[in-house]
């Protein structure tokens, strides 16, 4: 799921990638431009990232009921299932790098099918209020993608191995697991919580990935956009790639689509006027109003009111 399939490589290759090379970002929207308009935070508050990035309350009324008003409700399913799955997916990538230190490059194959069994560990944060029948299928799904994900891991390792012959098992592991899994950041140079945690993987450029278990949303790009500036205003360098990784379930398969992106001009813009937005309405306590329309699985639904 995290890594591109040779499809992908050679549409990156020949298309975003040339693109992300000659693109030019303007100076001062550059992450480690944070001391200056427009990226200096305007306000003295820190939001996490997923409160500047989402949007599926349109008028953000969620994050006004949370931060101004003070109330919190309890994760939905959707986000329950999304939080297990990343977690199930970020622990794999790591036990499946460790086996291959441990056992070294000889052993590593085998190591990895020692990892069969799915870690289900993730599944003991979920609070009390799944019923058993979502339990199970929470369950079901770990073991759909952990399964895909790491036949995706050996075949990448049989490649690397068949092409290098005198490998180290440093090498092997960045070679055939180019990903590094919940990056810590600290984004409080931008107004972010210092806190912050990604995905992200290496393919000639840094691309931040990020997994949604969800529907497509066109302000899913935003929080790519949010961990590009968060790590230019550590790193120093540039980050020019995302990618929103969409994985669905249908009669128990997993469909994987993928978001490959720039993380231009435009899409910055748009993440600093949504922070600036949502810092103003938790600083002045502006309730923002409800939405025409609000969304059918909102945790806030019986708590606001017009
Ligand atoms: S109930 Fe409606 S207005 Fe309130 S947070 Fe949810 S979507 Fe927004």
């Amino acid at each position: 799921m995290y890594f591109p399939t040779e499809e992908e490589r050679k549409d990156l290759t020949r298309g975003l990638l040339p693109k992300a090379r000659e693109m030019t970002v303007a100076e001062e929207l550059r992450g480690w431009s944070w001391n200056a308009p427009p990226l200096e935070p305007i306000y003295d508050i820190k939001l996490a990232l997923y409160e500047v990035a989402n949007y599926y309350c349109p008028t953000a009324r969620d994050l006004y009921m949370k931060r101004v008003m003070d109330i919190d409700t309890k994760p939905n399913v959707a986000m329950l299932y999304g939080r297990v799955l990343h977690d199930s997916l970020a622990s794999l990538i790591i036990a499946a790098k460790r086996a291959i230190y441990i056992e070294g490059v000889n052993h590593a194959s085998e190591a990895l099918e020692g990892l069969r069994r799915p870690d289900y560990s993730s599944l003991d944060k979920v609070p009390q209020h799944l019923t058993q029948e979502e339990l199970e299928e929470l369950k079901s799904r770990v073991a759909v993608v952990w399964r895909h994900q790491l036949n995706t891991i050996i075949s990448q390792v049989d490649t690397v191995l068949a092409k290098q012959p005198r490998i180290g098992v440093d090498s092997l592991v960045s070679l055939s697991i180019p990903v590094s899994v919940e990056h810590n950041l600290d984004g409080s140079f931008l107004g972010l919580s210092s806190h912050l945690s990604t995905d992200a993987y290496r393919f000639y450029e840094t691309t931040i990935l990020d997994i949604k278990f969800g529907e497509p949303k066109d302000f899913h790009r935003l929080t790519t956009a949010g961990y590009a500036l968060a790590m230019e205003s550590l790193y120093e360098y540039t980050i020019n790639l995302g990618c929103i990784i969409y994985a669905r379930f249908e009669n128990g398969r997993l469909l994987v689509d993928k978001d490959y992106h720039l993380i231009d001009d435009e899409l910055r813009q748009w993440f600093i006027e949504a922070r600036d937005e949502k810092m103003r309405m938790v600083s002045e306590e502006i309730d923002p109003g409800m939405p025409e329309e609000c969304y059918e699985s909102c945790p806030y639904q019986g708590h606001c009111s017009r």
